[in-house]
């Protein structure tokens, strides 16, 4: 196995790896990495990339960081992994102690995940075992905004965007939510305040079946990438609260400093009832996320029948994920990762913007380290991708998004390459 050359190796990998979003038998071309290093990513043949994506928003710190792989050495001496049902650890207690300091206040336990998917899917199964603890089993049902993006597995299919989401071949074993029109008032413009008395018309009426309103605060991403406005975030916070519905924010990609604060929900100022964090929890090194909730929720769920929350996943808390994230999360609290974030989002800036003049261009909008240029149709995925290589960069746009979110530890002469690789394959597209 080891001699397989390169092109035996791709071979095997299209006659049998399945790839996200991918056809088993007419898959894109795929690129293998034999390293990574900084915001490098380097290909078998001896190419090197400047990583745009962050290996989808996780690898904040770049890759082989010295600090991360030293303290996932030392946790590896001490045991990798351990059963979470009747037995603790330090990583885990030290990580959720670090969390619940930076996490907006109210939220004070914390469920650990294997991955994304599965925290919204327990931050899910949350409210309905906190209403049904309160009995009011009438209050079953998920209200959320369109162009959202939660996840694969079936609650969280079944929040995301019926269009613009992946799944829409599913719609029929799907649980049936409530979408709301995503908001259109965008981030650095007024907000319209038509668009809290939609929300406040739609929950007055049907306030009595709903668990909880689902959303990813300020910035949707996978879904459509649109970044609006905090103050539509603040009444649905304070709807919510009128209504008595729980607000369950899912930080997953905007968390750890993305969107230029620790987390969005920062943005407007609120606090959620469930919060789900994952991807950047890690620095991107290994599967890890969290559910969060108040006092409140995780009181009712545990005072009520049965008296349990009924999840609990066979790597929950993996003690070497949890000492990864801790060293993760201490080395981005240690770092000025503010400046380099209000950095990166000056350079995009500046270089994207003039995207905005060609006819292929319907949009370019940044936020803190996230770089959108919206097109006005789907791009070609195999030749643009290949010109993005050729180019020197790694990017994955899809559909008519071309984006980048790269690692905050990306210096300003590496950005400037990035940049410039989109706009070439822009300006020829
Ligand atoms: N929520 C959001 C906002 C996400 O962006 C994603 C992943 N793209 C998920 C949930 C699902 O996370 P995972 O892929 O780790 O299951």
């Amino acid at each position: 196995m080891d001699t397989m050359t390169e092109h035996e190796l791709l071979a095997f990998d299209r006659a049998h790896i399945w790839h996200p979003y991918a056809s088993a038998t007419r898959p894109l071309p795929c690129y293998p990495v034999a390293k990574a290093e900084g915001v490098y990513l380097e290909l078998l043949d001896g190419r090197r990339l400047i990583d745009g994506m962050s290996s989808w928003w996780s690898a904040i710190h770049g890759y082989n960081h010295p600090v991360i792989n030293a303290a996932m050495t030392a946790q590896i001496g001490r045991m990798s992994h351990v059963m979470f049902g009747g037995l603790t650890h330090r990583p885990a207690v030290e990580l959720a102690q670090l969390l619940l300091t930076l996490v907006p206040d109210g939220l004070e336990h914390i469920f650990f995940c294997d991955s994304g998917s599965v925290a919204v899917e327990v931050a899910m199964k949350m409210a309905l075992q906190y209403w049904h603890a309160r009995s009011y089993p009438a209050k079953h049902a998920f209200v959320t905004i369109r162009q959202g993006y939660h996840g694969d597995t079936w609650h969280a299919m079944s929040v995301s965007d019926p269009d613009t989401g992946m799944h829409a071949i599913f719609n029929k074993n799907l649980a049936t939510q409530y979408f709301l029109p995503a908001p259109r008032s965008r981030f650095h413009e007024p907000f319209d305040e038509a668009e809290a008395t939609v929300v406040a018309a739609f929950l007055e009426q049907h306030h009595e079946q709903l668990a909880a309103f689902i959303l990813e605060p300020v910035v949707q991403g996978a879904g459509g990438m649109n970044f609006y406005h905090p103050d539509y975030l603040k009444r649905v916070r304070q709807l919510c609260t009128d209504y008595d519905i729980l607000l369950i924010a899912d930080e997953i990609a905007t968390g750890f400093g993305r969107t230029g604060k620790l987390f969005a929900c920062e943005h407007a100022g609120i606090g959620a009832d469930i919060m789900c964090v994952g991807k950047a929890l890690t620095g991107g090194y290994l599967t890890l996320a969290a559910t969060l909730c108040t006092g409140d929720v995780a009181t009712a769920i545990s005072d009520g029948s049965p008296g349990l929350f009924m999840h609990g996943p066979t790597f929950m808390a993996n003690p070497l994920a949890c000492a990864t994230a801790l060293a993760s999360t201490k080395l981005l609290l240690a770092s000025n990762w503010q400046e380099r974030v209000g950095k990166i989002e000056r350079v995009l800036k500046d270089r994207l913007s003039p995207l905005h003049h060609l006819e292929s261009v319907a949009d370019v909008r940044v936020l803190g380290a996230i770089g959108v240029v919206e097109l006005k149709a789907p791009v070609p995925m195999e030749r643009i991708q290949r010109q993005l290589v050729d180019e020197g960069i790694w990017l994955r746009p899809f559909g008519k998004l071309f984006y980048t979110m790269p690692p905050f530890i990306i210096s300003e002469a590496e950005l400037d390459t990035l940049c410039a690789g989109m706009c070439a394959v822009l300006n020829r597209y």
